[in-house]
């Protein structure tokens, strides 16, 4: 027990299953050729980089002509935000995304506003959510795109992304959603949810990291991303990462699969993990109670630093994040919990457990066990502590 680990940071990357090295093997060895050569070695290739196209695209309801491999979630938020930017300038200048979005997406914005064009930044409810009447409020005769992810990273919170897709459509605007966090806990159809372009990575859900893709729905208006060869149908140039896209496709179809089964363990797991937190005194839920990924726990402890109750969290052998850990080397605060109203004053106390496939009820104990000490602990220790919350 006390010198066992427990990983409770699948939000940040999960290791590659066994299942999905087994399929990667051959193509990093004896299958190695490349899949634009048109001998027999290519043509292998070739065959396996379409299986896994086929599997992404059943993944989410798409058609296979529809998926584009990328070198992650990143590459993918990065090619959408920009891409349809300017290929549609001519139609207007304007984006619509929301304060929480991951920070490929943000800084994309950020970057374009640089170039011109002008994005306005939903807020966001105390759960993390968006409003769809507010969205339909910002929407202009020059909007061009809205980006909404499907579920956060940080704090879960999963958006009414069916009706913001509704509304993006009843309008003729591309909508674009980040799903890298959903995959695999949240039924998805691009039809359905009247999705555009849907950006995904290998390594949130069991696949190797490096390695994503972005859906885009036939018939939208993106510039290329990569200039060079013709792969991709000449939208992504460059040698397609083979043994890599081999085992997102892998990956893909095991979590999409086994989704109920993974979900319900995880859900105990989370349950079991907010109420034992819950009950250190002045600690707070980050997201929403319910609409909430079935593996994100994320916790305020009052009067804490984040950083600190990580390193020690560590020494105990517990891995976990928190809401500046995107921003390790700066003391800024997650700009997510900053969006939902999380005081400045407590926001550095966050902490977010993420669980996996790995984890069991056992994992969840031994947290349950180590946290109210070294909370505790850091309470004693800082001047902001009142005297109540400080003696144990
Ligand atoms: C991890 C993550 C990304 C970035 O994906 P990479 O493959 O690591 O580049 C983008 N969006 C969300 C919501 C993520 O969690």
């Amino acid at each position: 027990m006390e010198n066992r680990t427990v990983y409770m940071d699948n939000s940040a990357t999960t290791p590659v299953r066994k299942e999905v090295v087994e399929e990667m093997l051959p193509y990093l060895t004896e299958n190695f050729g490349n899949p634009s050569s048109i001998y027999e070695l290519g043509k292998i290739s070739k065959h396996a980089v379409e299986n896994a196209r086929k599997r992404v695209a059943d993944a989410i309801g798409a058609e296979e002509n529809e998926i584009y491999f990328t070198s992650g979630g990143t590459e993918s938020d990065n090619w959408t935000v920009k891409g349809v930017a300017f290929a549609n300038k001519n139609r207007g200048k304007h984006i619509i995304t929301s304060s929480i979005e991951h920070h490929a997406v943000l800084h994309a914005c950020a970057w374009l506003e640089g170039q011109g064009f002008e994005v306005t930044y939903l807020p966001v409810d105390r759960y993390g959510m968006v409003s769809p009447e507010e969205l339909k409020n910002a929407i202009r005769d020059d909007t061009i795109l809205i980006s909404i992810m499907l579920a956060n990273n940080e704090i879960g919170t999963i958006q009414p992304v069916e009706e913001i897709g509704k509304i993006s459509r009843e309008n003729s605007i591309y909508f674009h959603t980040d799903a890298v966090q959903a995959i695999g806990h949240v039924p998805i159809d691009v039809k359905k949810m009247n999705v555009d372009l849907l950006s995904l990575s290998g390594h949130k859900f069991g696949g190797p990291k490096g390695c994503g893709a972005l859906y885009i729905r036939k018939g939208t208006k993106i510039e290329a991303f990569l200039h060079g060869g013709a792969q991709e149908r000449k939208r992504r140039a460059g040698t397609e990462n083979v043994p890599s896209i081999v085992g997102l496709g892998k990956a893909i179809g095991l979590a999409t699969g086994e989704m109920e089964e993974t979900n319900k363990p995880l859900l105990e797991m989370r349950e079991r993990l907010i109420k034992g937190l819950l009950q250190i005194p002045k600690t707070h839920l980050n997201g929403h109670p319910t609409e909430r990924l079935a593996n994100n726990v994320n916790v305020t402890f009052e009067y804490i630093e984040g950083e600190s109750l990580l390193l020690l969290l560590n020494a105990k052998g517990i891995f976990a994040s928190t809401g500046s850990a995107c921003n390790s080397t700066s003391l800024e605060p997650s700009h997510v919990l900053t969006a939902c109203g999380v005081p400045h004053e407590i926001v550095h106390g966050s902490l977010r457990l993420s669980l996996g496939r790995m984890n069991t009820l056992e994992d969840v104990d031994r947290v349950l066990e180590v946290l109210p000490e070294i909370v505790q602990k850091l309470r004693n220790m800082s001047p902001l502590t009142p005297q109540e919350y400080r003696a144990l």
